[in-house]
């Protein structure tokens, strides 16, 4: 089955999708993205997912080419185009194609990319033993609720990771712990879900709402406040939330166990109501 594109209006498939060397997003990192999976041939979120792509676009003042209902109407072609009942969806909008300099000429078209892929259920084993993070220092930008295609940070910080033999790292910055380079933190306290607060420093993830939302829901507490990078030393549990990696349970931060060092009781509750809320 074909991995498809949608570029500026023309439906591909994905290997013969281009873009000019002159765009805006290549040249300088100048756009904005979107995340978001398909489960059962149905994206998942839709509306949150468009809504935080018009939230990073207003933000950075590129105009959003389409309505939602016309996003909608292109993504589930692209997905029905592509057979995937199981995939994921990145959404690209960049500033447009000019000649290269830092400040452009005068109005410019948007470029829209979207790309549809296969997507296999997350590894069954790790979220059976939890997964490995290490913390890093936060050298991003002081935006990072806008969904910018400039990721650089990320990526070093995620090859950090790796090159521990970790899955995740989370963003310290001033001795508080935000996020992690592809997901958001919850620590679980006393069977209370503690979150770091949405704003510039972090971003707004769908899964972390929906997830807080199951977890009251369930009848287990929810706090947004600031996490200090030592209580996640002293925490019952740690999860990570996150369009692909769902909901993950931590099992040591920096080769330190967290509590008993497996996923525990609130950890697999979430897991099993966001298994059941996906559908
Ligand atoms: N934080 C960062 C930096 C991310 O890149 C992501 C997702 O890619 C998330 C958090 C999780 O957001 P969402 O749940 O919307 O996928």
């Amino acid at each position: 089955m074909p991995e498809i594109a949608f570029v500026n209006d023309v439906f591909m498939p994905l290997s013969e999708a281009r873009v000019s060397v002159e765009d805006r997003g290549f040249q300088f990192g100048d756009g904005i993205y979107e995340l978001l999976r398909v489960y059962a041939g149905v994206p998942f979120h839709l509306t949150e997912h468009l809504g935080r792509l018009e939230q990073s676009a207003r933000a950075i003042g590129i105009p959003v080419p389409y309505s939602r209902d016309r996003w909608a109407a292109v993504i589930s072609e692209a997905v029905s185009r592509s057979g995937f009942q199981e995939a994921k969806v990145y959404i690209q909008v960049t500033r447009g194609v000019a000649p290269r300099d830092h400040v452009p000429a005068g109005a410019l078209t948007p470029t829209v990319v979207i790309t549809v892929r296969a997507m296999a259920p997350p590894a069954a084993e790790l979220y059976a033993r939890g997964a490995d993070v290490v913390t890093v220092s936060d050298s991003r930008w002081a935006r990072c609720n806008i969904k910018s295609i400039g990721l650089l940070a990320n990526v070093l910080a995620k090859q950090q990771a790796r090159d521990a033999g970790a899955v995740e790292a989370l963003f310290v910055r001033d001795g508080y712990v935000l996020e992690g380079a592809t997901s958001n933190l919850i620590i679980i306290k006393s069977r209370c879900l503690v979150t770091p607060p949405e704003g510039p420093l972090l971003l707004s993830g769908v899964t972390r709402k929906v997830v807080l939302g199951l977890a009251q829901e369930a009848g287990v507490a929810v706090k947004e406040q600031p996490v200090a990078e030592d209580e996640l030393y002293g925490a019952d549990e740690i999860v990570l939330t996150g369009t692909t990696i769902e909901v993950l349970p931590i099992a040591r931060v920096n080769g330190r166990p967290v509590g008993s060092g497996a996923p525990g009781p609130v950890a697999r509750l979430l897991m099993a109501r966001f298994r059941e809320a996906r559908g």
